[in-house]
């Protein structure tokens, strides 16, 4: 038998950042809130643990970068949420007629990036091509932020906004139609169209000419953050914005029950009955006016009894601690190169190679990859220690390819 538990105005279910501040932003306004979360800490994706049994460096084993996290939220919840730019935006390693080299994108791309796209491709159209693009996109990014926190927005709405800022073909280029079309119709570089394409795929599993045009919201997604599309470095690591929300869910009389996980929900006159079970196995009911389920939607069709798949995940992560960082055959100075995001292996052709395979439940010729160095530009995660972190973020790695093995080094 279940026990009733009295009742609170609302129940979140799910302590990670997006339960938190859910939870916040109701206590502050003078409800009474309980949050429920199955595992025994909170943060959900955001944890930041030390990760590498018997030191002290702490990482994230899952989110490491932050966009979309407005600042006048921030201000809001009454959390601190300092944030560091990373020097550079990518860098991508490549072989061409046995020669190593590689193509440099600066945060703020400059002269050196315009040198580093006239070595690769031979000539300036690429960067004129690239400036092009992440000009119209800059100004789509400050056109579309504002109204994240505010209604949904009718898709006419968008329309208006994304070809009065920044004009109708990029309207059509993101919004109507497959990404490969752009990116084959704006670049002629294989490699220059990949760097562009993993903004699509990263977080999702879709080919960039899915015609369902999910690889262009995951594209959205990445590039209109903070009016920029600047993903930035949470200063001491994710772990520290889900310890901000969790101190300040306490200081504003937020309830929280870790160790307890939610299996229905029952719909009443008064609003909701939420019950789950404890780790020792006790059955509880919290009747609450209303459910925040800050759970994937697969969770919550499950409480709600409606058949739904439950997705794959397809991305694969390793985080490594290093005496040093590589060097790179090109000569690049490691702290550039790995200050920002690396590209490897993440070719236009590559990533759909990788794609194709992957769907077909195989491990491709291809594995594309991108690596990134936190504590270049945060060096508090390492708690005192003299090392780097490195963290692999592995594309078109679904779980039921994990039984196979690929050898060979990932990084020359
Ligand atoms: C490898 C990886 C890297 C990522 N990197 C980034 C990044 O760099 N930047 C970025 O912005 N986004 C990143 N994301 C995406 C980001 O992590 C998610 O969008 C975000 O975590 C969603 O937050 P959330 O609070 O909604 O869910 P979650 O963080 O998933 O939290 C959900 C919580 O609900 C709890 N829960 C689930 N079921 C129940 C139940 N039945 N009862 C009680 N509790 C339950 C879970 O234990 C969990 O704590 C990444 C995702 C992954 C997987």
């Amino acid at each position: 038998m279940s026990k009733p538990v009295a009742g609170h105005d609302v129940v979140v279910v799910g302590g990670g950042h997006n339960g938190l501040v859910a939870a916040i932003l109701a206590a502050s306004g003078g409800q009474s809130v309980l949050l429920l979360e199955r595992s025994p800490h909170l943060g959900g994706a955001t944890l930041g643990e030390p990760v590498f049994a018997g030191r002290p460096t702490r990482l994230s084993r899952y989110s490491y970068l932050v966009s979309l996290f407005p600042d006048d939220l921030a201000a809001e919840l009454g959390i601190a949420l300092p944030l560091a730019s990373r020097i550079t935006s990518s860098y991508t390693p490549t072989v061409r007629d046995g020669h190593a080299s590689g193509l440099l994108v600066e945060r703020s791309p400059g002269a050196a990036t315009e040198a580093s796209f006239a070595a690769l491709t031979g000539g300036a159209s690429e960067f004129r091509a690239w400036q092009q693009l992440y000009g119209e996109l800059a100004a789509m990014a400050a056109a579309l932020a504002p109204h994240l926190r505010g209604p949904m927005l009718r898709r006419t709405q968008v329309q208006k906004r994304v070809i009065g800022a920044a004009g109708q073909q990029l309207w059509t280029d993101l919004f109507e139609q497959p990404l490969s079309e752009m990116l084959l119709r704006r670049f002629a570089d294989d490699t220059v169209r990949g760097i562009v394409a993993t903004d699509a795929l990263i977080g999702t599993f879709t080919s960039l000419t899915d015609e369902s045009l999910l690889a262009n919201r995951c594209f959205l997604y990445h590039l209109i953050g903070r009016g920029t599309g600047e993903w930035q470095v949470p200063i001491g690591g994710m772990g520290a914005l889900s310890d901000a929300l969790w101190e300040r869910a306490r200081a504003v009389g937020v309830q929280i029950r870790t160790n307890f996980s939610v299996d229905a929900v029952t719909e009443t006159a008064e609003g909701v009955v939420v019950t789950g079970e404890t780790v020792r196995g006790g059955r509880l009911n919290f009747p609450a006016a209303y459910l925040l389920a800050a759970v994937a939607p697969v969770v919550l069709d499950g409480w709600r009894g409606v058949d739904s798949v439950k997705p794959v995940g397809s991305q694969l992560k390793v985080n490594m601690l290093l005496d040093r960082l590589p060097q790179l055959a090109s000569g690049i100075d490691p702290a550039i190169a790995f200050a920002g995001t690396m590209h490897l292996e993440e070719g236009y052709e590559q990533l759909e190679q990788a794609y194709r395979a992957s769907a077909a439940g195989e491990v491709g010729e291809h594995l594309p990859s991108e690596v990134y160095c936190h504590s270049l530009s945060d060096t508090s995660i390492l708690n005192g220690e003299r090392a780097h972190t490195l963290t692999l973020f592995g594309l078109h790695t679904p779980r039921r390819c994990s039984k196979q093995t690929r050898r060979g080094p990932l990084v020359r």
